[in-house]
């Protein structure tokens, strides 16, 4: 078997030291190759985007200029399936980032068993210095651009950060009239009227609610009473919150761009939503008083939720966390040195890949309904999940326990068995 060439003549990704998400992802990965036995043969497999497409979107804005955003579409790894992943439009977007946000998908749609693999897209833009047409705009210009590469059985976008059901539509209109057809399986997470699936939009905090809830069983301590921080107050967080306020636990504090809030007595959740839905975020809500971020990390809280972006939990906040279960909300919240830090600490962290997985699970059940043209309810939809989610959770924490790692190495564990073990049965072609 040859060896590897020399690190220098290795392409920049695969550097482990390699700052920001990518950097991250190669990290954990490298704490699970020893747990891979055989297959650890094939473990540069997962260090390599299977694809990656970096696309130019110009458009005309709506004074007459043209603008060009960079838009890009990454399939990590297709081994167990097609592509599957969300499409996100934030300023700080970057390649490296879609890369590490693919692999991630491919983790979690392994982790808990979806036949998947792993794609993420996005385009570096500030949504929100763009008018509603420019938006839809971009968004079919960079539909087009990806076209050659996505499709109902090669890779399947849906909502992240700063997209949601709209932009799904303008996707699937874009890819339908471009083919001269109708998929409405080319895409996910869209509006009912187009083969959307019930319970989809809460798809994610559902799943968040459900794995801390099971957390909170594990270790110990009743939901009803306990105390929730919340990072991000979106469609993930937001919904979150809601739920478990209607269980009867206290949101304490909230954050996202617009400010930090704090009401020891628990947040009017309800009311906080309809301040977010008319505001554009927590900032200003008049049941709270305004704290800063330290403090806000530093918060005695039994859970913690970051549902925002990647490494908000580093070396620089971790010690100061007082939390009992960090349930990631978010796809890569918490960097490597966090991780261990958490750990020493004792705080229970459930992955993203298992924590969020919820999203990406029901966008399979709008998939499967799609291709068979037949609707499931609502009901059935989060019986469904609830159930794998509560599967993923408890397989990951037998192998925590089997093997004494943290919750996030036994994740990537079963997942990354899975995906090598399709890698090697499907062998090298040509
Ligand atoms: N963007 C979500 C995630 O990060 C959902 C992806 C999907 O449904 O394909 O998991």
């Amino acid at each position: 078997m040859s060896s590897l060439p020399p690190a220098d003549a290795l392409p920049s990704y695969l550097d482990p030291t390699h700052l920001g998400p990518w950097g991250v992802y190669l990290q954990q990965v490298d704490r699970v190759a020893p747990y891979l036995g055989s297959l650890a043969r094939w473990v540069e497999t997962l260090k390599r985007p299977k694809r990656a497409l970096i696309v130019d979107v110009p458009i005309e804005l709506d004074n007459g200029r043209v603008a060009h955003f960079e838009g890009y579409r990454v399939q990590h790894n297709t081994s167990r399936g097609p592509g599957k992943g969300g499409v996100r439009f934030h300023q700080d977007v970057t390649l490296s980032e879609v890369m590490a946000l693919s692999a991630w998908m491919s983790i979690k749609n392994a982790a808990v068993n979806l036949p998947f693999g792993g794609a993420k897209g996005g385009i570096r833009v500030d949504p929100r210095t763009l008018s509603q047409s420019e938006l839809e705009r971009m968004t079919r210009r960079y539909t087009t651009e990806i076209g050659v590469i996505i499709g109902p059985s090669k890779d399947i976008p849906a909502p992240d950060v700063n997209t949601n059901a709209q932009t799904m539509a303008w996707m699937m209109d874009t890819y339908s009239m471009n083919e001269g057809l109708t998929s409405t399986g080319v895409v996910t997470g869209k509006p009912i009227a187009l083969g959307g699936s019930l319970g989809r939009v809460e798809a994610t905090g559902r799943g968040v609610f459900v794995v801390g809830c099971e957390a909170a069983r594990d270790i110990g301590f009743d939901v009803v009473g306990a105390r929730v921080v919340v990072q991000g107050f979106g469609n993930v967080g937001g919904t979150a919150a809601r739920l478990f306020h209607e269980t009867g636990a206290k949101v304490i504090a909230a954050q996202d761009h617009t400010g930090t809030i704090h009401n020891e007595f628990g947040l009017d959740v309800p009311n906080l939503l309809a301040h977010v839905a008319q505001h554009g975020g927590v900032g200003g809500f008049g049941g709270a008083e305004a704290i800063d971020s330290d403090t806000f990390w530093a918060l005695e809280t039994e859970f913690l939720i970051p549902a925002a972006l990647e490494s908000q939990i580093h070396a620089g906040n971790a010690d100061s966390v007082r939390a009992k279960v960090v349930v990631e909300g978010a796809n890569g919240p918490t960097t490597p040195e966090a991780d261990d830090i958490l750990r020493d600490k004792g705080i229970l962290v459930v992955p993203d890949v298992v924590a969020n997985a919820g999203g990406v699970t029901v966008s399979y059940f709008e998939w499967v309904q799609d291709f068979s043209s037949f609707f499931w309810s609502e009901d059935e939809i989060n019986h469904r999940l609830e159930r794998i989610m509560r599967d993923a959770f408890a397989a990951v924490s037998h192998v925590a326990r089997e093997h004494s790692v943290t919750l996030r190495t036994a994740a990537f564990i079963v997942a990354c068995t899975r995906i090598l073990q399709a890698r090697q049965v499907r062998g090298l072609y040509p």
